[in-house]
């Protein structure tokens, strides 16, 4: 491609409000046939709401409250903002990734996680309600050992998300979701949006898997919004993100969708694919 075409394309990209950050990445895109997302905050909303809460006593949800206010996760800021409850005093905490927090809450051990933290920890989960299947991610809670209780939490699909998905296809570039949510939550989402997913996927995994598909032969193109989704944004071929998202996230891109607007992506393909013919 010329230097000259390549500018031109940035220029109309800029005024459609894409911002191309390496004047390569516009070439790049063209061949891209493999796109990753994040879920929470690029394919989902990323504030999640409390759907459903049972807990043994209201006494056990109160400690299971005071150790999720020392939480910065998404899911610990919607339960925190949502119950009103005079919070306990927490004297340690600890986070242990991929599966919740840990912490004594007025002399009690209180766990709080997904179900890998319960079993790596012994607690019986007693709960027969399937909140996973329904697309919601369910978060267990357990006080010196036993089982206290459940929250259900949904995050909405985002407007545009599952066309963008559909027009992505249209175009023969596949899609694949990765997120940390549980397994069966996972599915139900990409299930509904219509695409491949790989569930569990610890935050340093997701440059590892856009490397693996890059050695399978692919031209990756990922986008996400978060801290752990910067170093996948760096390894891909084409790194996404938008004004919304983080600034680590959008420094490590090589485009930025300005409008926060996800069909842009389509937009960005298609102009990128328009600039290479004219070149030809
Ligand atoms: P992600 O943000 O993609 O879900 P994380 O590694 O941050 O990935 O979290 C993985 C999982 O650990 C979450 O989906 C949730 O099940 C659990 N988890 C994380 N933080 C908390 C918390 N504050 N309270 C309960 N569970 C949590
Ligand atoms: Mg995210």
């Amino acid at each position: 491609a010329t230097p000259t075409a390549i500018m031109v394309g940035t220029g109309r990209a800029a005024k459609m409000g894409l911002l191309i950050k390496n004047a390569e990445a516009l070439e790049t895109a063209s061949k891209i046939n493999m796109m990753v997302f994040d879920k929470t905050g690029t394919l989902t909303r990323g504030t999640p709401e409390v759907t459903d809460t049972k807990f043994k006593n209201e006494e056990d949800k109160a400690y299971a409250i005071s150790l999720e206010a020392m939480s910065s996760h998404p899911l610990a800021k919607a339960i925190v903002n949502t119950q009103d409850i005079a919070l306990k005093n927490v004297t340690s905490y600890e986070e242990i990734a991929g599966e919740g927090i840990k912490g004594i809450v007025d002399n009690k051990h209180v766990l709080a996680g997904n179900k890998k933290m319960m079993d790596h920890f012994h607690v019986v989960v007693e709960n027969d309600v399937d909140y996973a299947s329904a697309g919601k991610t369910p978060l267990y809670y357990a006080i010196d050992g036993q089982y206290v209780g459940v929250m259900a939490l949904q995050d909405e699909i985002k407007p545009g998300a599952k066309e963008l998905i559909s027009d992505l296809h249209q175009r023969g570039i596949k899609t694949m979701m990765l997120t940390g949510d549980n397994e069966r939550t996972a599915k139900a989402i990409a299930g509904e949006l219509n695409m491949d997913y790989r569930a569990e996927v610890l935050p340093q995994d997701k440059e590892r898997i856009v490397h693996e598909l890059q050695d399978e032969g692919y031209k990756v193109g990922m986008i996400g919004d978060g801290i752990n989704d910067a170093p996948a944004l760096t390894r891909a071929d084409v790194g996404v993100s938008f004004t919304s998202g983080l600034d680590i996230a959008i420094e490590s891109a090589d485009l930025v969708l300005m409008k926060n607007d996800l069909h842009d992506l389509v937009v960005a393909f298609d102009l990128s694919k328009a600039t290479i013919k004219n070149i030809k």
